[in-house]
């Protein structure tokens, strides 16, 4: 039987209340927020080198909305906030905005995913914050290797943020899209990073959204990296999981390594998070193309009470898994990670 066949909850009514639930019984708590489509990065597997328009600045929503949407998803039970982008720090007034965010009592975790480049200098104020957490893209050791494939020369950039996020006690996870054929010695690299410091390093399914639609030649699945790592590691177990990662640990490592099925999907009966769009576009699964425009709904004039209602209607229909949500998505090849917010 295909996945997107199987039901793995039955179908329950709509009963609106102060919290967000699908029809298959899933709670949404996480919501994921793409503060822009911008980036200071070219990654191979997010984007063309040139060929995706960036978003003009009146398309993109402005913080004083983000804030009351976020206030209205708070009020619908989400207590974790992921800001990521496009490069979430290319975007000015960032720190004033987490700021304000730090301010709703309901929201406890307010994360960050980033690929460190522009980051190193404002590290001290996020941890005055009290930021929860970064997720940094990573996906080389190696400076020209880093510089093939984000088509820019900023790896000691990033390498600076990584080490002084450490030494500022951020929490930390790296997160690295299996691209390409990735020699053995550059995953295991890259592994080596948990067995050396406190930080789960995270082996993410290259998905086909670059732009392109399509995923590069060779791309290894999460299962060949595991089975690379185990040989190289051979205490490497099963360590729980962590969202959507499967974790893994020897007893030599201060840290884990985690794996992401982006592509195979194996994580969908128990996903608890949306999305929205630099765009403002609900996304209610990573592979649908947006189901509600949130921001047409703040700029016509609508009550929090009439989008509250509309953002609980649209997720009550959510796809049950990323195989259904694919197969009604529309404008596939146009698809930027850097818009969806990965
Ligand atoms: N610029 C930030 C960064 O790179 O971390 C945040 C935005 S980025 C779109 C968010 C996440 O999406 C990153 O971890 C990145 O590695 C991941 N990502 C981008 N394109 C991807 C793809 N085609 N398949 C899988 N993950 C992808
Ligand atoms: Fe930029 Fe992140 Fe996409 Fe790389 S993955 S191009 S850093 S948005």
């Amino acid at each position: 039987m295909r996945e997107s066949q199987q039901s793995f909850h039955s179908i329950l009514p709509f009963q609106p209340a102060n919290k967000l639930v699908d029809s298959h019984g899933r709670r949404i708590t996480y919501l994921r927020l793409a503060v822009t489509d911008r980036c200071n990065l070219r990654c191979r597997y997010c984007m063309p080198a040139e060929g995706i328009p960036f978003v003009l600045h009146d398309e993109i929503l402005r913080y004083e909305e983000m804030l009351r949407l976020i206030n209205i998803f708070a009020s619908l039970g989400i207590r974790k906030l992921r800001l990521t982008g496009g490069e979430p720090f290319v975007r000015t007034g960032l720190l004033d905005f987490i700021s304000t965010i730090k301010q709703q009592q309901k929201i406890s975790r307010t994360c960050l995913t980033t690929n460190g480049v522009a980051v190193a200098e404002h590290l001290e104020e996020l941890a005055e914050l009290g930021i929860s957490g970064l997720n940094m893209s990573l996906d080389s050791l190696d400076p020209d290797r880093f510089k093939q494939i984000t088509r820019r020369n900023y790896f000691d950039r990033a390498w600076k943020t990584f080490t002084k996020t450490l030494e500022l006690g951020i929490p930390l996870k790296i997160n690295s899209v299996l691209y390409d054929e990735i020699e053995a010695s550059e995953i295991i690299a890259l592994a080596g990073i948990s067995k050396k410091y406190p930080v789960t390093v995270r082996f993410i399914e290259q998905m086909p959204f670059n732009g392109l639609n399509s995923v590069a030649a060779g791309a290894l699945t999460a299962g060949q990296a595991k089975k690379i790592l185990q040989k190289s590691f051979p205490g490497l177990e099963p360590h729980g999981a962590s969202g959507t990662a499967a974790l893994y640990q020897a007893p030599e490592f201060k840290g884990k390594i985690g794996f992401i099925n982006g592509y195979s999907r194996q994580f969908c009966q128990t996903c608890d998070k949306v999305r929205i769009t630099a765009q403002g576009m609900l996304k209610t699964c990573l592979y649908d193309s947006g189901r509600l425009d949130l921001k047409a709904m703040l700029r016509t004039g609508q009550s929090d009470a009439e989008i509250r209602e509309a953002i609980q209607k649209t997720v009550y229909k959510r796809a049950i898994n990323g195989f259904a949500a694919e197969a009604e998505m529309m404008d596939y090849e146009k698809n930027s990670m850097s818009a969806i917010g990965g």
